[in-house]
Parts: structure tokens; C-alpha cells; sequence
């Protein structure tokens, strides 16, 4: 092998560029050098292999440390340079998943602009339609997860013809207009300009015959139920992705998916901030001035939570890790307490007569927030 260019050459990058610079320049580099671009080109194939070392290594703080202050010495102990081994190429697209988007999966900033990946530019058979659903819960399953059972109308391949949409005994035939390709290219100039086949509707064939039971649709509409697994910790208006459960296809892809949207019924009792549950408690007077135990509703049954003498009106107590499950895998929410004093509208003779007497030894102390405020009061009318 010839001398390695600089990395930063490779990418085309300054030696002080940013990462998000230099994932950008790959990117485009990727895109140039594809093999689904170039095929059989092997030098369009030692320049993305070149590419992908090159950003392997700029993109890792470390590597990119080390590389800076040994250059190419750094990494050629052991034969390799360090880092992955990219003499295959579909190592290159399983290691950089973040940009190719997962091993031919979704996602990825190469979707649409190419087929599959080493594929050599297959057609790829078109998926069902996704379908979408709404899935009520409570507020205690989204904290809990469950499954629930959803039932929906869709399309299926209607047996009596096996989706084909041709009567029994016949076959569908291939479009002659656009020769079973769906597409018709024209060519105008420099241009070539490829446009959905009039005769087929892009179909590639034709039905002469259609079959009587699904009229030549290929399809059927059936009630369908679906269970649905819910996890726990799920939030008010999320989508859940249920693969495979959408309509068939009918160029034999692979089903659609569904799509679950996710609503949670309001509690009266419990609300939801992030992770957090809140709750507001009602204690009276005396218990905020002296202080008490009580026992709180939480989602996990009841807990004892302990009020500190001299709590005000809206203060706030926590139980830790009492929330939501994070969906994430990050950590629990609490559950947020506000304590409510509540001063009572009516008193039985007997309140009245100790708060009376209360009052009385108020006045005689007079406490130092008080005390302040009557100075201030004495100020604006003397
Ligand atoms: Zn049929
Ligand atoms: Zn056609």
C-alpha cells in the first residue's frame, strides 16, 4: 500500500475542525464513494474504505488526540490501524449504523437513495400500507404498562386469488406498456425522466379476469385484534411502533406496521410533570404548626411520609423514586407532595373558643416576620 494521506486530507477538513464538521464531511464523502454508486469501481472502493478509517478515527476524542500527536505511528502497532477492521464493507456500514442508518434498517440519511446496501441495486419490493390507532389507557396502566387488545379493520390478502386480483385459474399479466416495471423513462435532452405507467398504474401487470371475491383488488377488509404490549412509564400522546402489523403488500414486501397513539385519561388525583407524579395533600392548621405523619396515596399503594413541624402552605415534600419509570433507561421520577393547609371556614364552639384563646397568646408573641410587618404598617401612617 502507497503512504496513507493526513485523515484531515482524506475528509477534506482543517486540523481544528469541529466534529460535527467532520461527520458532515464524511457523510458527503460516503455518499461520492458508495459501492451502490460505483459499482465494480474498485478505486471508488479503496477511496470509501479510506473515508470510513479516516472518520473512524476523527470522530473518537482519544484516537483523534493520539492521532494529532503521533500521526499515523499512533495507531500501527499490531498491523491494523487501530481501530475496526474495514477490509469488508459492510463492517463500514454496521460500524457507522448512526449514518447509514442500522444495517439496511430505517433511519439512516441513505434511505431512499439507496436500495440496500451492498445490495447492488436491487428493486426493492414496495411495503404494505402502516396503519394508525388510538389506545386509551388509565393513568395507573401508563405508570404500571399493560396490554391491551385493539381491535381494527384492515386489509388482507384475499385468499380466493392469493392477492393477485386475477380470477381463479388465470394469472395477472405483464404490463406491455411499461414491460412489468411500473415506471415508463423518457428521455429529454441530458434528462432522463421516468414517470408511474398509464396502463398499469404502476402495478407492472395487468388483470383481464379480475377475481369475484375481492373484485380485483388482491385484498380484503377483516376485523383484526391486535394485542398490544404498553410499557410502563409511557406518556400522554406517544407513538408506539408495532411491526409488521399494518396491510400486507402486494408485491410480495414485507406488511406495514402499526402505529399506536397513546392517550392517557387525566387522574383526579395524580398529575404528571416529566417523570414526576404530583399530588397536593389537604392537612390542617394544627398539623402544619406542629407537625404529623401521613399516609399518602401513591401509585405503588400507600406510603408514610413524615410532615415537619412549622410546614407552610405549598411547600413541598419528595418521594424519591416514587414516579415514572423512564422509558429511556434513565433514572425514576419522584413523586412530588404539595401540602395544602386548609383554614377551616367553620368552627364548632369549642374551636372557637381555642382558637380565641390562640389568638390571644399570638398577640403576646409576636413572632420576628410579624413583628416586622406591624413596624411597617406603623411607618406609613405616623
Ligand atoms: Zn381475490
Ligand atoms: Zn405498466
Amino acid at each position: 500500500m502507497a503512504t496513507k494521506r493526513d485523515y484531515y486530507e482524506v475528509l477534506g477538513v482543517a486540523k481544528d475542525a469541529k466534529t460535527d464538521d467532520i461527520k458532515s464531511a464524511y457523510r458527503k464523502l460516503a455518499m461520492k464513494y458508495h459501492p451502490d454508486r460505483n459499482p465494480g469501481d474498485k478505486e471508488a472502493e479503496a477511496k470509501f474504505k479510506e473515508a470510513a478509517e479516516a472518520y473512524d478515527v476523527l470522530r473518537d476524542d482519544d484516537k483523534r488526540a493520539r492521532y494529532d500527536r503521533l500521526g499515523h505511528a499512533a495507531f500501527q502497532q499490531g498491523g491494523g490501524y487501530g481501530g475496526a477492521d474495514f477490509s469488508n464493507i459492510q463492517d463500514i456500514f454496521s460500524h457507522f449504523s448512526d449514518i447509514f442508518g442500522g444495517g439496511g434498517g430505517g433511519g439512516g440519511i441513505f434511505d431512499g437513495l439507496f436500495s440496500g446496501f451492498g445490495g447492488g441495486g436491487q428493486r426493492q419490493q414496495q411495503a404494505g400500507n402502516s396503519l394508525k390507532c388510538r389506545v386509551n389507557i388509565n393513568f395507573k396502566e401508563s405508570f404500571t404498562g399493560c396490554a391491551k387488545t385493539i381491535e381494527l379493520n384492515r386489509n388482507e390478502l384475499c385468499e380466493t386469488c392469493k392477492g393477485s386480483g386475477a380470477a381463479a385459474g388465470t394469472q395477472p399479466k405483464r404490463c406491455p406498456t411499461c414491460n412489468g416495471r411500473g415506471q415508463i423513462h423518457q428521455s429529454q435532452g441530458f434528462f432522463s425522466i421516468s414517470t408511474v405507467c398509464p396502463q398499469c398504474g404502476g402495478a407492472g401487470s395487468i388483470i383481464e379476469k379480475p377475481c369475484a371475491d375481492c373484485r380485483g383488488q388482491g385484498v380484503k377488509t377483516k376485523t383484526v385484534r391486535i394485542q398490544v404490549k404498553i410499557p410502563a412509564g409511557i406518556a400522554d400522546g406517544s407513538r408506539l411502533r408495532i411491526p409488521n402489523e399494518g396491510e400486507p403488500s402486494l408485491q410480495s414486501g414485507p406488511r406495514g406496521d402499526l402505529f399506536c397513539y397513546i392517550f392517557v385519561e387525566e387522574d383526579q388525583f395524580f398529575q404528571r410533570n416529566g417523570n414526576d407524579i404530583v399530588c397536593q395533600v389537604p392537612i390542617s392548621v394544627a398539623q402544619a404548626a406542629l407537625g404529623t405523619t401521613l399516609d399518602v396515596p401513591t401509585l405503588q399503594g400507600r406510603a408514610n411520609m413524615k410532615i415537619n413541624p412549622g410546614t407552610q402552605h405549598g411547600q413541598i415534600y419528595r418521594l424519591r423514586g416514587m414516579g415514572f419509570p423512564d422509558l429511556r433507561g434513565g433514572a425514576k421520577g419522584d413523586q412530588i407532595v404539595a401540602v395544602a393547609v386548609e383554614i377551616p371556614k367553620k368552627l364548632s364552639p369549642e374551636q372557637e373558643k381555642l382558637y380565641r384563646e390562640l389568638a390571644k397568646i399570638d398577640d403576646q408573641n409576636v413572632s420576628p416576620e410579624r413583628k416586622s410587618f406591624i413596624d411597617l404598617v406603623k411607618g406609613y401612617f405616623n
